[in-house]
Parts: C-alpha cells; sequence; structure tokens
C-alpha cells in the first residue's frame, strides 16, 4: 500500500492505528445465462455440481460492477460486526473442509 493510501478510517474518521483492516467491497450482478447453464448441468448430472461446474462454458456466473476499498481502524472494524460475520464464515469453511 502506498502512503497516499493511509487514508483516516472511513467510519469515525480518525487517524488509522499501526494495524488497521482494508476492506474491498465488490457490486456484482448474476449473470442469468451462465447460472441456467450451470444449474441446467446440475439437473443432468444428479445435482453434481462438481461436474456441472466443470462442463459448463463458464463457472463465472457472476460480474463485478464496481470495486471500493477504504481503510478503518482496528476499532471501528471490531465494533462493526463484519469482523464477527467473518471470524463466523472463516470457521464454518474450516469446519466444512475438515
Ligand atoms: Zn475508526
Amino acid at each position: 500500500m502506498k502512503v497516499t493510501e493511509l487514508n483516516d478510517c472511513i467510519v469515525c474518521g480518525g487517524p488509522l492505528s499501526p494495524v488497521f483492516y482494508r476492506v474491498t467491497v465488490q457490486q456484482e450482478i448474476i449473470d442469468a445465462t451462465a447460472m441456467r447453464q450451470v444449474a441446467g448441468l446440475a439437473v443432468l448430472f444428479n445435482g453434481n455440481m462438481a461436474l456441472a461446474t466443470a462442463f459448463a462454458p463458464s463457472d463465472n456466473v457472476s460480474t463485478t460492477l464496481q470495486t471500493e476499498a477504504a481503510n478503518m481502524c482496528q476499532d471501528c472494524y471490531l465494533n462493526s460486526g463484519v469482523a464477527a460475520v467473518l471470524f463466523d464464515e472463516m470457521r464454518a469453511r474450516s469446519t466444512d473442509s475438515e
């Protein structure tokens, strides 16, 4: 990250602490055609999504419309609820892969 990108916290406007978070938000739109192709193949393969995505012309079923990034100080990050949601998701993914 360049020094010009070290803007103040997007939430409280305060200065960043030595530990801070770079939060990126992407706005996506579902590609209905690609989604129908994957779903149709999944039906053909008895619900096997791995085969459906392997044989689909594209397994990318959404397109990024815009991406925004901002800095958050540690206090705002921990108090925003974002951290709790991300930690829950990471925990769920790690238990799924075990
Ligand atoms: Zn803050």
